[in-house]
């Protein structure tokens, strides 16, 4: 027998298991009801744990080289940076969405990345935080813009968050996401849709621009009473506006409530162009002012190897003869260069002089495919605690304070998966699930069998007896 359910997805962007479990769980009372109705264990981030690959690897059920995702903004051939952002039509792989639009589920999705332009389904999709100011195409079918900015007087998307001005911040993150649940409810109203997922990207940013006031934990803890109570407010009112939609959920519908990775306080950045400048491997024309992004230093690439991108982790590219356009690495002696450059990496110490904890992997190595331009090491530091600052001009390779504007957080491997509904088995506490194997449960549980190229599988722990069938 195949069942064929009804899925909600709730995506809580950043969510930490440790959110529901002790910091912020007497504020999140009608989320930890549905949580206790059903399964809860962590859901492993997929490498890079960044939220657009993320996402979409959730969602296709593939893992990020296949889809040629390795950060919030790509590289396009023939170019040393990294412009190319990422969009629904530019991934090779369908979406759960996709899927059940070509076999006439019903779906609609609000706010997933990379969700704009919005791609067309057999439903609504509203597009996410990559949508440009002022776009008027935001809606799938665009008829439909009109009703959404009515019902929610004027969407939004996401909030400018690297900035002093929290006050504002916190304001502008309560009414984003009010809209955003507002929006939800009044489509969820419009019909029994079969697939239903909506992406909140304000958790994320709560945790960037105030895990520093509500951390006391935090290497720069401020107790400023100003802001010490931001994340139970924002807790409480997510909470009320899930809640509303969750009130309006029957019993023959099984909900998930998900997250793309987790949130840590950040110990601080270290800066990898700065770092491969001490090394030989970038050399600079002249010397710039401290904070000088890599796009405005006037990089000797006639005597640079190799330079890094900052982000969550770094991705450190060779400079290829052949690929990049002033390329001098010889392509038959890379592999012994990036061995060289590996092994100098681990060897990397913290400001205190004890080794940093450099976690590197080659995409070649670990993805299933290679799309697109991936970075040749990916490197993480000390657990994902210290960022990757790629900006020059710095005197010490270690920064407190972030160098593309204030943040306090930086994501941690572990989100959470929680599943109830009416054909789960699986009650209280699971095994650890791994997120590209999301969009393939997904589809089982709509009883459509999962494209045969989606390498996730299916977490067969949360399932009956019956959908274990062979794939
Ligand atoms: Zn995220």
């Amino acid at each position: 027998m195949v069942t064929r359910s009804r899925v909600l997805v709730l995506g809580l962007d950043s969510l930490s298991p440790s959110i529901l479990t002790s910091r912020f769980r007497s504020h999140l009372p009608r989320i930890t009801r549905q949580v206790e109705r059903g399964a809860l264990g962590t859901l492993k981030s997929c490498d890079p744990p960044i939220t657009i690959p993320a996402w979409a690897v959730m969602f296709t059920g593939m893992d990020a080289g296949s889809l040629g995702l390795y950060g919030f903004r790509n590289r396009r051939s023939g170019t040393y940076f990294e412009n190319v952002t990422p969009t629904p039509a530019g991934l090779p792989y369908p979406a759960v969405w996709d899927v059940a639009s070509r076999v006439g589920r019903r779906v609609c999705v609000v706010g997933v990345p990379p969700g704009y332009p919005p791609p067309a389904v057999n439903g609504v999709y509203v597009s996410c935080l990559l949508t440009p100011p002022g776009a008027r195409d935001f809606v799938s079918p665009v008829s439909l813009v009109d009703e959404v900015e009515q019902v929610t007087g004027g969407y939004q998307f996401d909030v400018l968050f690297r900035t002093e001005e929290r006050a504002a911040v916190a304001r502008e993150l309560m009414e984003m996401t009010r809209k955003r649940w507002t929006l939800a409810r009044h489509l969820w109203k419009k019909e029994p849709w079969d697939l239903f997922i909506v992406h909140e990207i304000g958790t994320d940013r709560l945790h960037h621009a105030f895990w520093k006031y509500f951390d006391p934990a935090h290497p720069r803890h401020d107790p400023n009473p100003q802001f010490a109570n931001v994340g139970d407010l924002y807790y409480d009112l997510l909470d009320q506006e899930v809640g509303a939609l969750l009130d309006l959920v029957g019993d023959d519908v099984t909900v998930l409530i998900v997250s793309d990775h987790g949130t840590q306080a950040m110990e601080g950045c270290f800066c990898i162009n700065e770092w491969l400048r001490s090394k030989g491997w970038l050399t600079l024309k002249e010397p710039c002012p401290a904070g000088t992004p890599l796009e405005r230093a006037n990089v000797d690439w006639s005597r640079t190897k190799a330079w890094g991108a900052g982000g969550y982790y770094a991705r450190i590219h060779l400079n290829l003869r052949g690929r990049e356009p002033e390329g001098i690495v010889d392509p038959s002696e890379a592999p012994e260069v990036l061995d060289r450059l590996a092994a100098e990496l681990e060897d990397v110490r913290g400001p205190n002089g004890h080794l940093l904890g450099v976690e590197l992997a080659r995409p070649s190595e670990i993805y299933d495919e290679v799309r697109g331009l991936p970075p040749d090491l990916i490197v993480y530091f000390a657990d994902l605690k210290w960022r990757s600052a790629g900006t020059l001009g710095h005197s010490s390779l270690f920064l407190d304070e972030n160098d593309t504007g204030p943040d306090d957080a930086v994501h941690s491997w572990d989100g959470i998966l929680a599943a109830a509904g009416p054909n789960l088995k699986a009650k209280g506490a699971i095994s650890t699930s791994r997120i590209r194997d999301v969009g393939p449960t997904i589809l089982r549980l709509m009883g459509i069998p999962p494209p045969l190229t989606m390498r996730g599988q299916v977490i067969s722990g949360l399932l009956g007896r019956h959908h274990h069938e062979e794939r």
